[in-house]
């Protein structure tokens, strides 16, 4: 078995690809590819499994993805298509277990918000979903594997990316929303196995990188190998892997990477 498997649940943008009401050639492609739902992931390791993020279409892709095992959820930020799916949440809670919840102050804020019947401790009746918040202040360990927040810039706000390190090796890093990476970022990645990470068009966009932006960084991180996500309508996949260095590919909804 493999150190550490991630499974791509969701590699699409906020508004999914194909887009309603759009008739654009992407939205129309008939590759199951170009098909995105909103981005998250699913980690399994031997002692541990966890997800990264429950957008609005996390039941169907965790259907999808026949996901059994969830020990516990980290949020990178709490934009709606991050974290909508939370309620599904459900029956990973059954039997009245408690389920750790990791994010940032302002996420775990936001979420305790938006979820507050979840969060308020009153009314706990079974089969409710029953998250034990732990707010993120530095690096924690999920069984062998540690996780080591990324803070970057998503436009104004600063969200988390994860590094997920196994016996000191540093095995995957997640951006999946970011336009900038600074510095102290870049050093704590460089060399990653698998770098997962932003590129959600060709044009520049205010709060996330482009194709262009994206490559930069990956030539920068040396990762062995580079995941572009949370992509929009404008790239076709079989297009746009073809054009793309070596070293460097498009991620879609299933794959599973293991390292
Ligand atoms: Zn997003
Ligand atoms: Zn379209
Ligand atoms: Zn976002």
């Amino acid at each position: 078995m493999a150190d550490l498997t991630i499974t791509f649940l969701g590699t699409g943008t906020s508004l999914g690809v194909p887009m309603i009401g759009c008739d654009c050639r992407i939205c129309r492609s008939t590759d199951s590819r170009d098909k995105r739902t909103r981005a998250s992931i699913h980690v399994e390791t031997a002692d541990y499994a966890w997800l990264v993020d429950t957008g609005p279409d996390f039941r169907t892709q965790a259907l999808r993805e026949g996901v059994r095992r969830v020990d516990a959820v980290v949020f990178t930020h709490s934009h709606t298509d991050h974290i909508m799916g939370f309620d599904d949440l459900r029956p990973f809670c059954f039997g009245d277990k408690e389920l750790p919840v990791y994010a940032s102050p302002d996420t775990m804020r936001d979420l305790s918000r938006a979820f507050q019947f979840a969060f308020n401790g009153e009314n706990r009746w079974p089969g409710y979903i029953r998250p034990l918040p732990h707010l993120i202040d530095g690096p924690f360990q999920f069984g062998a594997t540690e996780i080591t927040p990324l803070p970057v810039l998503h436009g104004r706000i600063s969200v988390n990316g994860y590094l997920f390190r196994r016996n000191g090796e540093p095995l995957a890093a997640y951006l999946s929303d970011c336009k900038e990476v600074p510095a102290v970022v870049r050093a704590e990645i460089r060399g990653v196995r698998h770098l997962i990470v932003d590129a959600l068009r060709y044009t520049p966009h205010p709060t996330h990188m482009n194709v262009e932006e994206a490559l930069a960084l990956a030539s920068d991180v040396a990762a062995d190998q580079t995941w572009l996500t949370h992509l929009s309508h404008d790239v076709m996949h079989a297009e746009a892997e073809a054009a793309l260095p070596t070293g460097v590919r498009i991620a879609f909804d299933g794959l599973k990477i293991e390292i």
